[in-house]
């Protein structure tokens, strides 16, 4: 067969399983309103928790730094690509965190890469939790795949009898790996027990923060300061720059030790290009803005609670329909088939409303969801119209599961 021919094959069967995933072209932007294939939407699937995507002073600092930077790094951090500006957004990260540095990554995915690969040595083992963002369980894998007697060892979600377990069968010094808010879920990690743990057993706790940072937390500096935890506990901290902050990019957090360490030891840190400076100034600005000014926060939290009280109306006469409890600005609404969360989301899209449709294997199977999120941009308008549009469809959708 040739190769065309067996990729073929494998395409097919991951369309017969409902499980074949398609991209948008979005036309225009402002992450809420939307224009893609032509048609208007308001879209609940962005990351852009803050509404900083488009702040007039992000994209200011970003265009004043292409002027004075140009476009690209030009080489890796360790060769000639680190810049100023680079150097003034560790600086600002390291401070809002509370830890002494901060080292910046290209994307989320490779700090997670970099931080677990990096760490990890001989006879260490990593402990991860089974919700895991996929780049935690890629790190995790690769790094004790590379490393003699370390194994990767899963706890139930959440769940610290089942972590205490885990922890009982490796040795001192293993690696524990949570999401501070979990991606699919929206929930947030147990963090003063998982640190309690982690302490029992001489273990480290590295805390994947994506969805906290920016949203959680005094100043939003995420959802460990926001659990009264220190460095001493969460000695890992990684938060990302393309969610909250509206840009792009990502950054652990920690000892300078810990810095060094990575600087050293992690070829995703080592072996590629840095971000475009601009890309850092826009960071900077956007971090500034959500630091100093509580009202993006606080506009988020009312539309959760706005979200969730229209949720408790029109769900009251559905059946087979579940929103999981989560207070942060991921709600999902778990659907069950896959079948389903298709025919739903295909109905929202012709009302005008984008939402995301989580399957299997991003999600355990039979808990396939639409996974809506909340800005601080939406307006009451948007979320009573989404939830009058999604009435409809789950109403339509009902007896053809
Ligand atoms: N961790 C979590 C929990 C995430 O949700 C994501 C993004 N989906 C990442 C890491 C990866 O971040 P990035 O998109 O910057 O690669």
């Amino acid at each position: 067969m040739t190769l065309d021919g067996h990729l073929q094959a494998r395409l097919a069967a991951r369309e017969a399983a409902l499980l074949y995933r398609q991209r948008v072209t979005v036309e225009s932007s402002n992450q809420v309103d939307q224009v893609a294939a032509g048609n208007p939407f308001v879209n609940f699937c962005s990351n852009d928790y803050l509404g900083l995507a488009n702040h007039p002073q992000v994209k200011a600092a970003i265009k004043a730094a292409v002027d004075e930077a140009g476009f690209g790094s030009g080489a890796s951090h360790l060769v000639s690509g680190h810049s100023l500006w680079h150097h003034k957004l560790e600086l600002v990260l390291a401070r809002l965190t509370q830890r002494p540095r901060a080292l910046l990554f290209s994307t989320g995915y490779m700090a997670n890469m970099a931080l677990v690969t990096g760490l990890l040595e001989n006879g260490q083992s990593v402990v991860g939790d089974k919700l895991n963002h996929a780049s935690l369980v890629d790190a995790a894998q690769l790094a004790c795949a590379n490393k003699s007697k370390s194994s990767f060892l899963r706890y139930k979600h959440s769940d610290m009898a089942d972590l205490e377990r885990q922890l009982k069968k490796t040795s001192a010094g293993t690696l524990v790996l949570t999401d501070g808010v979990f991606s699919m879920d929206g929930d947030i990690a147990p963090l003063p027990a998982l640190a309690a743990l982690c302490r029992k057993y001489k273990s480290y706790l590295a805390v994947d923060d994506a969805h906290g940072f920016g949203c959680l937390g005094p100043n939003g500096a995420g959802s460990v300061l926001a659990a009264g935890l220190s460095v001493g506990d969460v000695p890992v901290y990684m938060g990302t720059l393309g969610k909250a902050v509206g840009g792009f990019g990502a950054f652990v957090a920690g000892s300078e030790a810990l810095i060094e360490t990575l600087i050293q030891f992690a070829r995703p840190y080592i072996y590629t290009t840095a971000l475009p400076p601009a890309v850092a100034a826009g960071n900077v600005a956007s971090v500034a803005l959500l630091r100093d000014e509580p009202s993006y926060r606080v506009r988020l939290q009312e539309n959760i609670t706005l979200f969730k009280a229209q949720a408790k109306h029109h769900l009251a006469s559905l059946e087979g329909v579940k929103l999981l409890p989560s207070d942060t600005a991921i709600q999902p609404l778990i659907l069950g088939a896959e079948k389903r969360v298709m025919q739903v989301a295909g109905h929202l899209l012709q009302a005008g409303y984008w939402v995301g449709s989580i399957r299997p294997p991003t999600v355990p199977v039979g808990t396939a969801r639409l996974r809506i999120t909340l800005s601080a941009k939406h307006t009451q308008q948007h979320i009573d119209g989404l939830w009058l549009a999604l009435a409809e469809a789950l109403k339509v959708t009902e007896y053809d599961r």
